[in-house]
């Protein structure tokens, strides 16, 4: 992926939310975006995903201008989104969560639909469950068919908020561990507090703060990073 910010401004009522002069990347394949609670990175991923709209400046995803854009529909073909829950249909089975889309959106056959939903069930590993309704599957399970309809679409961006922060730990490290082997099937943007996680997920890390990014670079960059701030968040998060 490819973005490029100018100027970008985000408020709340007399509250700044995002306020990033100039950002160039190129060639990312999975984006982890960090930082202390409170400093925006939900905010700039809603923008990145349209879903919030900047006051002001230029916002690129893949050279196509988000701020302001008029017919987003186009931009929203290509991207998926998974939140922090699940949002599925709790009445509908996962196979049915996987088609409806497909089927009543995109008017794909009902056979062609199930027969493209299964195939993605099986790369996450929850084939076995398709027949189940949400009610009846583990958080985990529940985040990874999130994952399958954010992407049966033939998105080619997906954008994760916390994906894992409302699960147990074993259940987190499951649908990590299910990111992590869908690296090569689509870019990702991830929001999370999982450093560890990132470190063997993500390319590349926006550090962001008080609605601006302190520091970016490669992903293991982090870690080494000398900024005091920068430090003692990651000696936090992961214990140290
Ligand atoms: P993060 O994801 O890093 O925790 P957020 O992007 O959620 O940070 O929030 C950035 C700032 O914007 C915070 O001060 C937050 O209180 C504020 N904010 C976020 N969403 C809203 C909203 N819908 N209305 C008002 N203020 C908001």
């Amino acid at each position: 992926m490819n973005i490029k910010i100018q100027n970008l401004i985000k408020t709340y009522g007399a509250e700044s939310a995002i306020h990033i002069d100039t950002l160039h990347l190129e060639g990312i394949h999975t984006l982890a975006i960090v930082g202390p609670s409170g400093g925006g990175k939900s905010t700039l991923l809603k923008l990145l995903g349209t879903i919030e709209e900047a006051d002001s400046g230029s916002l690129q995803v893949n050279s196509i201008e988000i701020v302001g854009i008029k017919d987003p529909k186009a931009y929203l073909h290509e991207v998926g989104f998974v939140f922090q829950h699940d949002n599925l249909f709790p009445n509908l089975t996962v196979l049915q969560n996987v088609t409806i889309h497909l089927i009543y959106t995109y008017h794909m056959r009902e056979e062609e639909a199930q027969a493209l939903a299964r195939k993605w069930l099986d790369k996450v590993g929850i084939l076995e469950h398709q027949d189940k309704k949400v009610h009846q599957l583990s958080g985990g399970q529940a985040q990874r068919a999130a994952i399958v309809r954010a992407l049966v679409t033939g998105a080619n961006l997906l954008m994760l908020d916390e994906p894992t922060s409302a699960l147990d730990p074993e259940l987190a490290y499951e649908v990590m561990m299910t990111l992590i082997h869908m690296k090569e099937e689509t870019d990702m943007i991830i929001v999370t507090h999982e450093l560890n996680f990132a470190k063997r997920f993500a390319d590349y890390y926006l550090f962001v703060e008080e609605g601006k990014i302190l520091a970016h670079g490669p992903m293991e960059e982090l870690f080494k990073n000398e900024n005091e701030r920068i430090q003692d968040f990651v000696n936090k998060i992961t214990f140290k």
